[in-house]
């Protein structure tokens, strides 16, 4: 099915959303993700992308961080503006926002689109939220995340280089009965937040994880 762009924000430092009207049919829950598809410069692309919006009523986010490099897909997406239509799949994946009474959120680099997402449907749903979110230079979703805070929820961000994150972890993490612990992030990022996740006492194989390859 394609999906029509209905607005572009830039959201942080090479980081936008897209905003799409939500097909026909079409419904994703907080941590899914899509599969956009699209021909760049004559090749053909397939990329997953979290849903970055709590829900998928009328419209639908996600947000996408080009790397410093660039790359192919996340290029062509940048150049994207309202009343673009782009070929989309899904939504996909198990670990989404469940209705946890607690839902704690770490999120590395572009991951911080799941965060909010599922952060704001805690928030919705009367649940406790928490955010430990790191990522390279100034952070994305700023005044997302400072809504979250003056919801109530806990909210911390910290630099790549900062070994202050297992700390965090630790003072997010209750591991009491009822909290949902969610892992978005490339694959280093992964690794170190399931490190420190067992480092806090808490169960890594419980935790629900989203690897971006
Ligand atoms: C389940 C899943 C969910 C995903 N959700 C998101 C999402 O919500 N937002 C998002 O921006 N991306 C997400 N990704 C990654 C996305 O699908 C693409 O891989 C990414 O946009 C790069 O594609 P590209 O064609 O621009 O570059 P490529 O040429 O495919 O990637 C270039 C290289 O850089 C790495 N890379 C790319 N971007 C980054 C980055 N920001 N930090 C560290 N390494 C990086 C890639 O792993 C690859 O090795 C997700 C991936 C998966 C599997």
């Amino acid at each position: 099915m394609d999906a029509t762009v209905v607005d572009r924000e830039s959201v942080g430092p090479d980081t936008f959303t897209l905003t799409f009207e939500t097909p026909e049919g079409f419904e994703g829950l907080a941590g899914q993700f899509v599969r956009l598809s699209g021909a760049v410069s004559g090749e053909s692309y397939a990329r997953f992308y979290t849903l970055s919006s709590p829900d998928t009523e009328d419209t639908f986010e996600i947000t996408v961080e080009v790397a410093e490099e660039g790359g192919p897909f996340s290029d062509y997406l940048a150049d994207l503006s309202a009343g673009d239509e782009v070929a989309v799949a899904g939504p996909y994946g198990e670990e989404y926002y469940d209705g946890e009474a607690r839902a704690v959120v770490l999120a590395g680099g572009p991951g911080v689109g799941a965060a909010v997402a599922i952060a704001e449907a805690a928030v919705a749903n009367d649940a406790e939220a928490a955010v430990v979110y790191r990522h390279d230079g100034e952070p994305a979703h700023a005044e997302r995340l400072d809504a979250l805070v003056d919801a109530g929820a806990d909210v911390t961000t910290l630099g790549e280089g900062d070994d202050a994150f297992a700390a965090a972890v630790d003072d997010a993490l209750t591991n009491a009965a009822g909290e949902g612990v969610f892992v978005y992030g490339f694959a280093g990022f992964v690794e170190t937040a399931t490190e420190a996740i067992e480092a806090a006492g808490g169960d890594p194989d419980g935790a629900k994880v989203e690897s971006f390859g």
